[in-house]
């Protein structure tokens, strides 16, 4: 938990959110300003600011929350198949484009055109 950070707020309960799925370690909700049909936000419950923190033990965390990720995209919408599918987004940084920072995986997916 990191003070005044939204997302931390929004695992922890004290910001409202439209929750998709939640586990011991994550949690994920709809984003409030949808770029796609679906999209969805996964977060790790533990404060991690970005990939840029990474080290090499955050490796089985991080590959869960990939794992984790066409689950939450099949039970949101996303359609299966080679004409289905979604897109997976990790903003790191200024220069990333990260506007929150605590990590978060981008889930975007829907029929096109978006
Ligand atoms: P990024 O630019 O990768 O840091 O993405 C931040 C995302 O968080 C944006 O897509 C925002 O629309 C989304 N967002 C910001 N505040 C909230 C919120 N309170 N609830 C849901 N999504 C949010
Ligand atoms: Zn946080």
């Amino acid at each position: 938990m990191s003070e005044n950070c939204i997302f931390c707020k929004i695992v922890k309960g004290s910001l409202p959110s439209t929750k998709v799925y939640e586990d011991d370690e994550f949690f994920a909700f709809k984003d409030i300003n949808p770029a796609a049909p679906v999209h969805i936000l996964v977060v790790p419950k533990a404060h991690v600011v970005s990939m840029q923190d990474v080290q090499d033990d955050d490796a089985p965390w991080l590959g869960r929350m990939m794992a984790l990720a066409p689950k939450i995209a099949a039970e949101n919408g996303c359609r299966p198949g080679l004409q289905g599918g979604f897109r997976l987004v990790i903003n790191n940084g200024d220069d990333g484009g990260q506007e929150v920072h605590h990590l978060h995986l981008h889930i975007l997916g829907g029929q096109r055109p978006w």
